[in-house]
């Protein structure tokens, strides 16, 4: 493998992005919680359409990230960068396809982007790339580095300059400045140096490596290419939209690297060394909410998983009731468990227009109701009729209020809201956008005074145990009890200190 080279501006291009214009919080609800990031990358031992493939694999993974994307091919010559802030469609239109289908393209990484407030700049738009003793690096990064601030303080005193606001910056310098070291060296040391909850891919003009952090708290899975090619994506449904056969999971604290200079017929070897610990606590949300249904994590199924959590919800929270009604698209699973543990009929009580999430309407003060009327609508299915209401999760209580209202407009006689999660007190730092910890309405309220709050007859959380049971696996749980397996950043743990003075259960 080529990691030692020195950089060779004149032989690469790179391009940089154009403004695309786009308001990127129209496109999402703050009342709901956000992924941050879907990574992708590609290796072949011979020429593909590259970026077409890249962009068939970000299309499967739009759903961890809308506010931006972006792609990187290289040649072994060329590398070429194209990104922007939009949705995967709207920012890899025929003009920008052109560019990045550079010929003889055998490698690269792609990126879905959620930023959290105050950093959707298009400058903050991934992979990102620096030049480095070890020739030019791109990087992409599902999840956060808790120590990225500090580390970011030391890379500064040492003469780094920072081009962006976010944390995946700070591990293309850390491992830039190990020059002495070989590519992989570097990129094992720097995950020795942070800490967090994070997947990464990475690349230079010759090979692709991927990572996962040593709790393994983002999914990062493995897939091969028929012509002995390799893939590497947050989730299984990438890999099949690619034409990609699974493998594995990264294993948490693995890193694994295409071998090229081990080429054996037509594929190369795949690399892995294992540079962390391994103490598996992955993201429980990645199961109740965020992963796509039709994904396995770490051997666990999606869709299987929010149905054993309906089913023991019924267990732990039955209601008098004459329909189960999901909150589309997020409550489905859960809501079928639900319905086949109590043998309360299932019905779609509530049709989700699937084009809100485009919409451009930033709704006013006087607008709010209209928000979610843009998005959801009841049916005739609750008429008169007693509803379990089954959703994933509530973060500041606002739309629940709303859905509620909007069954009872259309007829519902009673409203029986359970939550297939327990109620959400702390905010994440491992790459989901949750509220401010002040926000959280299960912080600052017990569950009957936000049952109160959102006019429902009555609520119910599934526990931890069952979120844990119904996974069936060890899995991190901080957003709920505040024990957070990979660290908290420091200066966080202050700010969120003060912001709480005062706050407590009324
Ligand atoms: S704190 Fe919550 S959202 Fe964040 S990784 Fe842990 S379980 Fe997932």
């Amino acid at each position: 493998m080529k990691n030692a080279e020195s950089p060779q501006p004149r032989a690469t291009k790179l391009v940089e992005p154009k403004a695309f214009g786009l308001p990127p919080s129209a496109l999402s609800d703050p009342d709901e919680l956000h992924e941050e990031c879907g990574v992708l990358g590609l290796w072949s031992p011979e020429p593909l359409p590259v970026a077409d493939l890249l962009q068939l694999g970000l299309f499967a993974l739009q759903h961890r990230g809308q506010e931006a994307a972006g792609i990187c091919v290289s040649n072994g010559k060329d590398l070429v960068i194209e990104k922007d802030l939009g949705l995967v469609t709207q920012v890899f239109d025929e003009a920008r396809m052109q560019r990045l289908r550079i010929p003889a393209a055998n490698l690269g990484i792609g990126h879905t982007r959620y930023s959290t407030t105050g950093s959707n700049l298009r400058f903050n738009a991934q992979p990102l790339n620096v030049r480095s003793s070890k020739g030019i690096l791109a990087i992409a990064h599902n999840g956060n580095f808790v120590n990225a601030l500090q580390i970011r303080q030391e890379l500064l005193e040492h003469g780094a300059v920072f081009q962006t606001t976010n944390d995946t910056e700070v591990m293309i310098n850390l491992i830039a400045r190990y020059a002495k070291l070989n590519l992989v060296e570097a990129t094992a040391r720097a995950m020795r140096e942070l800490t967090g909850g994070f997947s990464v891919v990475l690349m230079d003009r010759h090979t692709v490596l991927a990572l996962r952090d040593g709790n393994g708290v983002r999914p990062l899975v493995i897939g091969r290419l028929p012509n002995g090619g390799w893939v590497f994506a947050s989730e299984p449904p990438a890999l099949t939209l690619m034409g990609a056969e699974f493998v594995r999971d990264v294993r948490p604290g693995e890193l694994v690297w295409v071998e090229t200079n081990a080429q054996q017929g037509k594929g190369a070897e795949l690399r892995s060394m294992q540079v962390l610990k391994p103490r598996p606590t992955p993201c429980a949300f990645e199961w109740i909410y965020f992963a796509r249904a039709d994904a396995q994590l770490d051997g666990i199924g999606t869709h299987e998983s929010r149905i054993r959590m309906g089913e023991r919800l019924a267990q732990e929270a039955p209601a008098q009731a004459d329909v189960v009604v999901p909150v589309p698209d997020s409550g489905i699973g859960a809501a079928i468990g639900y319905s086949r543990a109590s043998g309360i009929p299932f019905d779609f009580g509530l049709h989700k227009n699937p084009y809100a999430g485009r919409t451009f309407i930033q709704p006013t003060q006087e607008m709010r109701d209209l928000k979610v009327k843009l998005k959801l609508a009841a049916t005739p299915a609750v008429a008169g009729k007693r509803v379990v209401l089954v959703d994933d999760s509530i973060v500041r209580g606002t739309t629940s209020g709303r859905i509620v209202q909007l069954l009872r407009e259309a007829g519902a006689t009673e409203v029986h809201v359970r939550i297939s999660s327990p109620p959400i007190k702390f905010p994440c730092y491992y790459g989901i956008d949750t509220a401010a910890r002040k926000e959280l309405v299960a912080s600052t309220h017990t569950p009957e005074q936000i049952r109160a709050l959102i006019g429902a007859d009555s609520l119910a959380f599934l526990s931890e145990p069952g979120v844990r049971e119904a996974i069936g696996g060890p899995v991190c749980l901080a957003c709920f009890n505040g024990q957070y397996p990979a660290g908290q950043p420091e200066e966080e743990v202050r700010k969120e200190a003060l912001e709480t003075e005062g706050a407590s259960i009324p």
